[in-house]
């Protein structure tokens, strides 16, 4: 039989999780419940080549999938932190020179121009937010 065709067999087979060491193995029935290495072992079955290949085949699948573990909660934690808004930093007015610069700005003082409207609207905003951070700091 050449390896491709062992290769088909065991592609047929299912993981299963051994009742005694409860590392996953190779379940080529439903009623097998042992990994080949604890059924050996159990019995004391002399463990040949093959068998301790298993079973450090078995070790460096169990740490594959925690290193894989590993790396899933880091990319779930980078995935969380990019989901987050950048922390906005508003431009820090002293409280009377904005409100020097508002008086200065007002559309009263421009003819009612639409300008000065709009800009004395964002000033108005810039002052509600500063009031609003102070707020929450204390
Ligand atoms: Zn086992």
């Amino acid at each position: 039989m050449a390896r491709e065709d062992h290769r088909k067999e065991v592609q047929e087979w299912v993981e299963g999780s051994c009742r005694e060491c409860g590392n996953s193995f190779p379940q080529r029935h439903s009623y097998e419940r042992s990994c080949p290495a604890c059924f050996k072992i159990e019995r004391d079955y002399k463990m040949l080549w093959g068998d301790l290949a298993f079973l450090w085949m078995q070790e460096q699948l169990k740490e594959t999938q925690l290193q894989l573990l590993d790396a899933q909660r880091a990319l779930k934690a980078v995935k969380k932190a990019q989901a987050q808004p950048p922390t906005k930093t508003s431009p820090r007015f002293r409280d009377d020179l904005l409100r020097q610069v508002i008086s200065l700005c007002h559309p009263d003082k421009h003819g009612g121009s639409e300008r000065a409207t709009k800009v004395t609207q964002e000033l108005l905003s810039m002052r509600t937010k500063t009031t609003r951070q102070k707020k929450r700091k204390t």
